[in-house]
């Protein structure tokens, strides 16, 4: 055991107070200072060690001690001690103590940065068991926020999701903002703008002040209040997926220097997040469409005509469906080729899809046959609406010289009449009757089923 006296208990006499501390094999014999409230005769009040706040040198010949630590910096105190008389211990004074407090400071420099590390890796660690356990896209957005809060520690921090066609940024998350924010939740990629100075960045922008930085000063930006923020470019090698922004209302300054590294890993666990719902969402997408026009198919189709046919139940309000079949596809087919064929397909899907409304749905229903299901839409309304249908087909350029093209129409309306119900198969079977009779009867036409 080495008993160890500190003369001088300023910041110099604390910092190595608490390191020799952590030794079991060194007993600190007493702390002196003149200064009752010097910091470390307070640690070492509440540490139950001994403090002496008079002159130390008498104190020296009665207490056993092994080591004297002078921290004082005063130099007749260091030379008091090296000439003490029949002095019994060692001592570390001027340059000595100067170097160990300096080792000491890198020391606890290094420690709390350790620390924080640790801790940013900590967080990232519970940000990837939150993002794998997240089933919804927007678990996901939230968890990617949440994730760059803890780790910046700001107070607030937003989302927003790349879409290359629309060169258009969703804000698909906020944390700390106000409703209003979310109002500007769509905002356009321009050339040379700010976004795509971010998204061309593979690292994050921190901006400690934005008053000194004027790009940023926009209008949704300062309504919010903000004052200092961090944009994280989430980049993938395929090219721009989102930015990340971690934002605070007053200015801030970021020191800590594990914390670019830290964003750099969230950011990399936020593009794989992303982009594994978004890969997710298009097999969704596929799998309710039809792959040669696009239009729902009739997985799909069934599905919605069960909640279709519910809703019009409970609202007590007329649905209809429109079924339309070619007329002479074969022919078509024969004549000009299975290629022309496909074409004629996507052609008439899209002149439906140019003329329906936004909440009609409209399937593929077989091989050149669609569907139109109309909710809150009586038969005089889907007849004439199946008319404007077959007068478009027959005037649109489909086939090659100047052939022409039609289709029949077989309406159906369903009505709930006391309580009454029908399954989309019943309901289809009347528009295919409605349909045999417009073809019976000449085709290029309309027929509404009658009961
Ligand atoms: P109708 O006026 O009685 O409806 O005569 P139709 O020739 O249109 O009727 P039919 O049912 O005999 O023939 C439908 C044809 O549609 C047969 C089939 O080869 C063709 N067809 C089905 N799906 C596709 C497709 O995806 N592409 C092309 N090119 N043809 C298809
Ligand atoms: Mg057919
Ligand atoms: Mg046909």
């Amino acid at each position: 055991m080495v008993k160890v006296f500190i003369i001088g208990a300023g910041k110099g006499g604390k910092a190595v107070l608490s390191r020799l501390r952590q030794f079991n094999w060194i007993q600190i014999a007493g702390v002196a200072d003149l200064n009752p409230e010097a910091p470390a005769i307070e640690m070492a009040k509440e540490a139950n060690i001994p403090t002496f706040l008079e002159d130390p040198f008498p104190l020296l010949n009665n207490l056993s001690v092994d080591l004297v630590f002078d921290l004082t910096g005063n130099p007749i105190v260091g030379t008091k001690l090296l000439n003490f008389p029949d002095a019994q211990f060692d001592v570390a004074t001027g340059e000595v103590t100067q170097i160990l407090w300096n080792v000491i400071l890198e020391l606890e420099d290094k420690e709390s940065r350790i620390i924080q590390q640790l801790g940013e890796h900590q967080i990232l660690l519970d940000i990837s068991l939150m993002l794998s356990s997240s089933e919804t896209p927007d678990q996901i957005f939230e968890a990617i926020v949440a994730g760059g809060v803890r780790i910046t520690g700001m107070p607030a921090g937003s989302l927003s999701v790349y879409n290359k066609e629309k060169q258009q940024l969703f804000l698909v998350a906020t944390k700390g903002f106000s409703s209003e924010f979310y109002k500007n939740a769509v905002y356009p990629v321009r050339p040379g703008g700010l976004t795509e100075h971010i998204l061309s960045k593979n690292e994050p922008i921190l901006v400690p002040d934005i008053s000194d930085f004027p790009a940023f000063n926009n209008p949704i930006i300062l309504k919010e209040g903000i004052r200092s923020l961090i944009a994280i470019p989430l980049v993938s090698e395929k090219g721009p997926v989102g930015i990340l922004y971690a934002d605070d209302f007053e200015p801030r300054n970021f020191q800590s220097s594990s914390l670019l590294e830290s964003l750099r890993m969230l950011a990399a666990q936020a593009v794989i997040a992303i982009q594994k719902q978004q890969a997710f969402e298009k097999i969704k997408e596929l799998s309710i469409r039809d792959p040669l026009t696009g239009l729902y198919n009739r997985r799909y189709l069934n599905k919605v005509m069960v909640s279709e046919i519910g809703r019009a139940s409970r609202l007590k309000s007329p649905l209809s469906v429109i079924l339309v079949d070619v007329d002479y596809f074969k022919l078509i087919n024969d004549k000009f080729g299975h290629l022309v064929g496909d074409h004629v397909l996507q052609g008439l899907s899209s002149c439906f899809e140019s003329i329906i409304r936004p909440y009609d749905v409209l399937a593929r229903f077989g091989g050149e046959e669609f569907l139109i299901l109309m909710s809150e839409t009586d038969e005089v309304e889907a007849v004439a609406f199946a008319e404007r249908l077959r007068q478009a087909t027959e005037t649109a350029n489909f086939l090659p010289n100047g052939s022409t093209l039609t289709c029949s129409f077989g309406v159906c309306t369903f009505r709930d009449i006391q309580g009454s119900t029908l399954s989309p198969k019943e309901l289809i079977r009347c528009a295919d009757e409605a349909l045999y009779l417009a073809k019976r009867e000449g085709r290029n036409r309309v027929r509404l089923h009658r009961k």
